[in-house]
């Protein structure tokens, strides 16, 4: 890819955009941004340098500057994707937004926030929570990872059964495009017809067409009651069966988490406890809201009804803040048993979500593959990871890897599903979605790209490379 690399005189124009305390050209502290969240040394770039922005007028010069001597720049939040999203592959500037953390105004009267791209998710949270109000948003990685981030990836997370993904809680974005201008996109409106939605465009468009610089987000009140229940089922189809069950049961949970056996042991042995009733079989952990003490009773007996009808051994009331935190170290657990991992996030419809899973534990068998699952089974999006098996090569291990995925994702998009549900494409998955993608639909997305970014040196490729 033909870029410039960054001359003295390009550092220095950098140094006289954001200060010489926002630019880093050391490779050893440079070394944290030259990754995200995907541990295998594989996918690791260093930039050539790093720079910290505090305003978007600061983040507009450096794509000024980006177009007048063509390099890239790879827009960061807190780093913890998994699809090396924020990682510059072509070298050139990593731009970190996590200089950008103020939360500019709680609006208690009409539901809304206005934040800065670096603040934490679950600042937030606590923020608006402190003040009767809920922002529904809530990736796994709430305590680490940044708005900017869960809006650049379109993170779904926990409550997307019932809340959506994070473009249903965003009313506006602020952005600096592609060639250094800062616009407002989206307003703050139940609805409107005004032309294309460039809003929606830049949400899960990944660093490619925008720095997200602000963003105007939906608050709601805060649910008065809530109850998580703990479903323990010897069967994984039986577990992810259900899901379907519930939703047409007329309940919309809040979340429906499927974790299986072998998942709960690794968590466990992370964690250093022991978990409820984990000897049992798979963990279906579903949370639900009400509008009184009486409605979660309702809501629990008709829950506890569907689940045994379906084969649960044993439903509880679940210890809240446990099965939580279980159901959140899944990540950290995995690492510690593996730093080579290939983590897939596939998703399909949620009624195609039994066929998947028996697909998934097929293949595992017939290729050997040592898995570890959790799902946000209330989405169809399962969270498959594919632990390095230490009796192979790290390239005898990848090609089982590869046939798995050749074979797992023709089924997904014969099942109506696609090949990330929450965690993006990055540059980690390029080649699938360039394999899988319905060619149209491809050139589409690639002709959006060309238009926005004519240098193309906005986190170039990413998603998918542009001829
Ligand atoms: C333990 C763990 C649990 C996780 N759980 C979930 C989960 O439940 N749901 C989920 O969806 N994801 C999950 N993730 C993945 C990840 O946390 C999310 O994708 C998150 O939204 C990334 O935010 P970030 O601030 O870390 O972004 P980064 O990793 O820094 O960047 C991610 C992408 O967004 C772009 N980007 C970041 N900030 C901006 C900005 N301001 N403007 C433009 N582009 C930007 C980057 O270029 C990159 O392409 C998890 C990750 C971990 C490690």
């Amino acid at each position: 890819m033909p870029y410039s690399p960054l001359t003295p005189d390009i550092l220095a124009q950098l140094v006289r955009i954001a200060g010489p305390k926002n630019v880093l050209t050391d490779p050893e502290r440079m070394e944290p941004y030259s990754h995200d969240e995907v541990t295998d040394p594989a996918y690791h770039h260093l930039p050539e340098a790093v720079v910290f922005v505090e305003t978007a007028d600061q983040a507009a010069a450096v794509i000024g500057l980006a177009n007048e001597y063509h390099f890239p720049v790879v827009p960061r939040g807190a780093g913890t994707g998994l699809a090396c999203g924020a990682v510059p592959i072509y070298g050139g500037v990593v731009l970190s937004l996590e200089k950008m953390n103020r939360i500019l105004e709680i609006n208690e009267a009409a539901l809304y926030a206005v934040v800065e791209p670096g603040v934490r998710t679950a600042d937030l949270q606590k923020e608006v929570e402190a003040k009767g109000l809920f922002y529904a948003g809530d990736p796994c990685s709430g305590d680490s990872c940044f708005i900017g981030g869960n809006i650049a990836t379109n993170a779904g997370g926990n409550r997307a059964v019932k809340y959506g993904t994070t473009r249903n809680q965003v009313y506006a974005v602020e952005v600096v495009n592609p060639t250094g201008k800062i616009v407002r996109l989206g307003a703050r409106l139940q609805k409107q017809s005004t032309g294309y939605c460039l809003d929606q465009l830049i949400i899960g468009s990944e660093g490619t067409l925008g720095i997200i610089t602000q963003a105007t987000l939906k608050l709601l009140p805060k649910p008065q009651h809530k109850l998580d229940l703990l479903a323990i089922f010897p069967s994984t189809e039986q577990a992810i069966g259900v899901v379907t069950q519930i939703i047409k049961a007329g309940i919309t949970p809040t979340c429906v988490e499927f974790m299986d056996n072998i998942t709960i042991k690794s968590v466990e042995k992370y964690l250093h406890e022991t978990l409820q009733d984990s000897d049992s079989g798979n963990y279906l952990i579903v949370e639900v809201e009400g509008t009184s003490e009486d409605d979660m009773d309702d809501k629990a007996v008709l829950l506890d009804e569907i689940c045994t009808a379906n084969g649960a051994s044993s439903v509880l009331v679940a210890d809240s803040a446990r099965i939580w935190q279980a159901r959140k170290a899944f990540a950290e657990a995995v690492r510690a048993e593996s730093l080579i991992v290939c983590k897939e996030d596939v998703v399909v419809p949620v009624d195609q979500e039994p066929q998947l899973i028996d697909a998934i534990l097929a293949l595992a068998k017939k290729y050997n593959l040592i898995t570890r699952i959790a799902s946000h089974a209330g989405d169809g999006n399962i969270h498959l990871n594919i632990l390095k098996n230490p009796d192979l090569t790290y390239e005898a291990w990848q090609e089982h890897v590869d046939a798995n995925q050749q074979e797992l994702y023709t089924l997904i998009y014969k099942l109506g599903g696609r090949l990330s549900g929450e965690h993006g494409i990055g540059s980690k998955r390029k080649v699938l979605m360039e394999e899988f993608t319905n060619p149209d639909e491809l050139e589409m997305m690639r002709a959006v790209k060309k238009a926005l970014d004519p240098n193309n040196i906005l986190n170039p490729g990413k998603i998918f490379d542009v001829e």
